[in-house]
């Protein structure tokens, strides 16, 4: 007998009819003999709703409210899904938050799940009982409903995993799982089957937004084996563990892009120590996150120049904080806002020479223009033209047979 978490996320339970094909996949694991906990989410939408009526009374609705408020989406789908097990003549229960309890530490809107009391719930499926629990949410130590932070319900799916000791998570979405690139913008983007815990965090910080990136995070720390697979379709999804279990045959495993950077080069700046400390430290304090740098080797052994590059909602405050400090000396700010991050990854490529050229060589062959590079062990970024980026994504997938 195999103990499995759930988790259906928004779309999943975003219709009644949904909700009632939910209740026959589970009828299905249910029925092969599985122990079976649900997770769920708020139907699509509902969350919003909830922010937005809270905004109507006030921008700076009480925290404390708000968690109240928040936390019921998650109930309701609890009670409609258990409901529509009952009504298949299966033995089903909900459980809110405070019921079980899930224990959470941290401040309103933004807690994180310490642990949950697990002797109830494991009596109730060991009675072959199918157990339903809200996502998304908790209770402090004062007693108080709490959230931890919004799309919350894939930490609260691999929290239940991890505390209830579930030999594995599944992850019910809208899409089959994770692909080696776009596939709305690459039709030739393939379904990976197996990716690790590594590659998937740098696939989906970089813009494939399959999971929430903590929740894969946490995973990855308690070795917990997820798969993301779809609620709509039979199809096997993409399985996420750790790197022994998988075969590398290929040095790339996709490629990501993301399209909201901006890029900024401060010419003229002197070349001595703590200079680049004095740019980045204001841009820290400011909370401006600073992903590639480069620094330019300096001709005239006096002054250098330094281009970074920064998220592009950020390059107003950027530039005024750059302006505005006294500590730094330079000749001109160069900026250029339609720039686009395309990025190969692999934990494959830690073992192939010769990655990197090739994705250089591909995108010369595509007359594209490479404005900043950056490498980590498993992936390689560079910041090119924003008007490029199909094009660049396109070569990359074929040059690293994906397609
Ligand atoms: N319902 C919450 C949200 O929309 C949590 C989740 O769906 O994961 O953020
Ligand atoms: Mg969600």
């Amino acid at each position: 007998m195999v103990k499995k978490v759930l988790k259906f996320g928004g779309t999943s339970v975003g219709t009644i009819e949904r909700i009632q094909h939910v209740a026959n996949i589970i009828k299905k694991e249910h029925t092969a003999g599985n122990k079976v906990i649900a997770v769920v989410s708020a139907m699509a939408g509902k969350t919003n709703e909830l922010v937005k009526l809270s905004n109507e009374i006030s921008e700076e609705f009480n925290k404390r409210e708000l968690d109240v408020l928040l936390s019921s989406g998650e109930q309701v789908t609890c009670a409609l899904l258990s409901g529509a097990l009952i009504k298949l003549n299966l033995k089903a229960k909900s459980w809110l938050n405070w019921q079980i309890p899930i224990l959470t530490d941290g401040e309103h809107t933004n807690s994180r799940i310490i642990n949950m009391h697990i002797e109830k719930i494991n009596k109730f499926l060991d009675d072959k009982g199918i157990v339903i629990i809200p996502g998304f949410q908790g209770i402090s130590k004062n007693g108080d409903v709490t959230t931890i932070g919004r799309g919350g319900s894939d930490a609260t799916a691999v929290a239940v995993a991890k505390i209830f000791n579930a030999d594995k998570c599944e992850i019910y979405t809208d899409v089959d799982g994770v692909y080696s690139t776009d596939p709305n913008k690459i039709p030739v983007a393939k379904k990976i089957d197996k990716i690790s815990y590594d590659e998937m965090l740098e696939l989906s910080s970089l813009g494939a937004k399959v999971m929430q990136p903590s929740a894969v995070q946490t995973a990855m720390m308690y070795d917990i084996p997820l798969e993301v697979r779809s609620t709509f379709t039979e199809r096997k999804g993409t399985k996420i563990f750790s790197e022994e279990n998988i075969d590398y045959s290929k040095s790339v495993t996709g490629v990501a892009y993301s399209k909201d950077d901006a890029k900024i080069t401060i010419t003229g700046v002197e070349d001595r120590p703590g200079v680049a400390a004095n740019i980045f430290e204001p841009l820290s304090k400011a909370q401006i996150n600073v992903d590639m740098v480069i620094q330019n080797i300096s001709s005239d052994a006096k002054t250098t120049d330094i281009t970074f590059t920064v998220k592009r909602d950020d390059i107003f405050k950027t530039k005024e904080i750059l302006n505005k400090s006294n500590k730094i000396h330079y000749k001109d700010i160069i900026q250029n806002d339609k720039v686009a991050k395309v990025s190969i990854v692999g934990a494959g490529m830690v073992s192939t020479p010769g990655v990197t050229y090739r994705m250089f060589r591909a995108l010369s062959d595509e007359k594209i223009n490479i404005l900043a590079i950056s490498t980590s062990e498993i992936k390689l970024s560079v910041i090119i033209d924003e008007s490029n980026i199909l094009k660049a994504i396109k070569k990359l997938h074929t040059t690293f047979d994906l397609d």
